[in-house]
């Protein structure tokens, strides 16, 4: 089995394999990469916002790293954990540039993913090979030899360039390579094909030769789990220390947001940052510096190591902020508008912004905060509205609704300005999941009846479910696909929970659908793929913030108590799979956890029809349309059925689901009675047992649904 099988139009490739140290034991160049860049390198409109000649003087820390890749350097390994927007990846490609025109041999990119190696491959090999006369002339030479520069390989005199994803170990393991670029380490799955951690495979592909060099980079990610750190912490930690203008002191520039030194700002009337008044307070004279300063700053900054000669010295590891991005490329004053974006979000319990301006322009890992919950604070701030009732704020409602063996459970929830929330209802169908909606006694037939059965909103108008996400994940997935197609109309979905950090909470469908045999039916129902862990962070962050308003979860105290035990049953710790740690959300043996399920999947529907992305003018025209259905609603003393409500459900409360007669009751029996036809509605009429405001007549159920 011959090392390019992969790539059989490589003509003579074997020859290179065999040869390997032989033909690429020249006498090294004394030439550094910096140097060779200066004279060869012009950067392409298409890959730079600075068109022309590289300029070294743009970047001045970046020199020193860039160097210890030159071939006389002793250092075998670099490593740099950098923000956004400082140039690293420009180092990664002059460094391959440098290789073919000086140096040429058998080299490795690894990307996250194939996609990400096609992209770069196209959007940064490309235009360097062909705006560059000394590198176009390398390439051109092989151009002869037909196909041979294809979007992830290219052959130049001497050599190739190998482009893999992370994602695939077929190109991780193809063929060795002197060589190695492992850009955006953070973002490599921790195994590959279940061939372990792609890192260790790429470096596998080195072993045979020992005039090997190495560059990772990455901006961080999760503390504890970062790839990056890791190998930062285990080198020498060089930071790069620029002089004071006034005092002339050196120091790191640091954000310091809980510092007196770092970036400070006065603020506008609405909180923001002023942009004019930004600046950098000096950590040894407390002396403004601002962002003009960089000019003479920067150039006259040094690397200084924190565990100088660490590992021989055959490793070094960089680290660098976006504080330090030239001028013109990423301002102080735009960070501090990231940041302070950042901090609203926070306050309403969304910290995924700080979690990127952490990772991507601090460049350091975050620590999640959030990661886990406190079940009696939450249900000691309950508050007394009745179920199926739907206070003034919340102005849409969705739904989320889990699938087990023996029963089906749904959440009803709220949401207002600022994806404030409200669990307004709940409910336990009992019944075979496995019986299709048209059969007597199936769940399937009830959880219609509750999703159609409007809600009360505090206004007085009746309120209905825009649109619900059902569970396929687990059991009975195909008739969970059968009954999303046949209410698709009334935005019901089947979502299926991914748990990879950072996905999105919903993202776009793929089309999957089983007939009854278990096939697959092309053009059938979708599955929407729900980010589980960014959900979950973002609803356990929300459980945190104290004061109603943007971001807080209200819950009702007339809910049974194991609902707050189960929405707050898992946390978040650090798993070591195959020796490499990963963050995940566990929950304790034995606990149940649907109310926290069906709470992600309602949030899911929300962001299905847009609730984060709502302007106030959304807000208002939901507003106005409660206004309407108050007309029409009928009088009714809310008052006073809300009080009776909480007393009944007081008494129904129990710890566990068994115990609550909404449970023993209710759905379950309806199951025993012919289900109703899909459509048209449902009966006007309240069949839950208990608790509810009084039976009331509600007309133009679902229109809410239908602007
Ligand atoms: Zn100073």
């Amino acid at each position: 089995m011959g090392a390019f099988d992969q790539f059989p139009f490589l003509a003579d490739a074997d020859d290179i394999v065999s040869e390997q140290e032989d033909e690429y034991a020249s006498p090294p160049a004394l030439q550094s990469v910096t140097t060779w860049a200066e004279a060869s390198i012009i950067l392409s409109a298409k890959d730079s916002a600075e068109p022309g000649p590289y300029r070294a003087d743009r970047t001045p820390y970046a020199r020193e790293p860039m160097d210890c890749l030159s071939q006389h350097s002793a250092v075998e390994e670099v490593i740099l954990m950098w923000g956004a927007q400082t140039g690293k990846t420009r180092i990664g490609s002059n460094w391959l540039g440098y290789l073919i025109d000086t140096n040429p041999g058998p080299v490795m990119i690894v990307q996250p993913t194939i996609d990400m190696a096609k992209r770069y491959s196209r959007q940064r090999v490309a235009p360097m090979l062909e705006e560059s006369p000394a590198l176009r002339r390398k390439v051109r030479e092989n151009r002869s030899r037909d196909d041979a520069n294809t979007t992830l390989l290219k052959e130049f005199a001497g050599g190739f360039l190998a482009v893999a994803g992370a994602n695939s170990a077929a190109g991780l393991r193809s063929m060795p390579v002197r060589d190695l670029f492992l850009d955006e380490v953070d973002g490599y799955p921790m195994d590959v094909d279940g061939e372990g951690d792609p890192c260790a495979l790429a470096e596998a592909r080195q072993s045979t030769f020992s005039r090997r060099k190495r560059l990772r980079t990455s901006t961080s990610t999760t503390r504890g789990v970062s790839r990056i750190e890791a190998a930062y912490q285990a080198a020498d930690r060089c930071h790069f220390e620029v002089p004071c203008p006034h005092c002339h002191t050196h120091q790191v520039l640091e954000w310091g947001a809980d510092k007196a030194h770092g970036i400070k700002w006065d603020r506008l009337d609405d909180g923001s940052p002023d942009r004019e008044s930004i600046r950098y307070v000096c950590q040894h004279c407390g002396s403004e510096i601002r962002e003009h300063h960089k000019a003479s700053m920067l150039p006259a900054g040094r690397w200084v190591a924190e565990a100088p000669g660490a590992q021989g010295g055959r490793v070094r590891s960089f680290h660098l902020s976006s504080l330090y991005a030239p001028l013109g490329w990423l301002s102080w004053a735009q960070l501090a508008d990231e940041w302070h974006k950042a901090i609203e979000a926070a306050r309403t319990g969304d910290s995924s912004l700080l979690r990127v301006f952490v990772n991507t322009r601090l460049a350091e890992t975050y620590e999640e905060q959030g990661d886990k919950a406190d079940q009696h604070a939450l249900r000691k701030r309950a508050e007394a509205y009745p179920l199926r009732t739907v206070p003034h704020g919340g102005l849409v409602v969705t739904a989320g609704a889990d699938v087990q063996g023996d029963r089906l459970e749904a959440y009803a929830w709220a949401w207002g300005r600022g994806e404030e929330s409200w669990l307004v209802d709940h409910t336990i169908i009992y019944g075979d999941p496995a019986l299709p909606e048209s059969e007597p006694g199936s769940p399937w037939a009830a959880l219609t009846e509750w999703r159609r059965l409007p809600l009360q909103h505090a206004s007085g108008a009746a309120i209905s479910i825009t649109a619900t996400a059902v569970d396929s994940g687990g059991h009975h997935t195909d008739l969970v696909y059968r009954y999303a197609r046949r209410h698709a109309g009334e935005h019901v979905l089947a979502v299926k929970g991914a748990s990879t950090p950072g996905r999105a909470i919903i993202a776009k469908p793929s089309q999957v659908e089983f007939n009854h045999h278990g096939k697959r039916i092309k053009g059938g129902a979708q599955v929407w793929l729900v980010g589980t862990d960014t959900a979950k962070h973002l609803l356990y962050g929300r459980m945190q913030v104290q004061e109603a308003g943007p971001g807080y979860v209200h819950t009702s105290a007339a809910l049974p108590g194991y609902v707050w035990k189960q929405i707050t049953a898992e946390r978040v710790v650090t798993r070591y799979v195959k020796g490499h740690p990963r963050r995940e959300w566990v929950k304790p043996a034995g606990r149940r956890n649907e109310a926290l399920d069906c709470a992600v999947y309602a949030m899911a529907a929300a962001w299905h029809i847009g609730v984060p992305r709502h302007t106030d003018a959304h807000w208002q025209r939901y507003e106005a349309r409660l206004r309407q259905g108050d007309l029409l609603a009928l009088t009714l003393d809310t008052e006073a059925a809300t009080l009776e409500a909480v007393a009944q459900s007081e008494a129904a409360q129990g710890d566990e689901p068994q115990a609550t007669a909404t449970e023993q009751q209710g759905p379950q029996q309806q199951g025993a009675k012919p289900a109703p036809a899909p459509r048209p509605e449902p009966p006007p009429q309240d069949t839950r047992a208990q608790p509810r405001p009084p039976k009331r007549h509600v007309r133009r159920a679902g229109w809410v649904t239908k602007w």
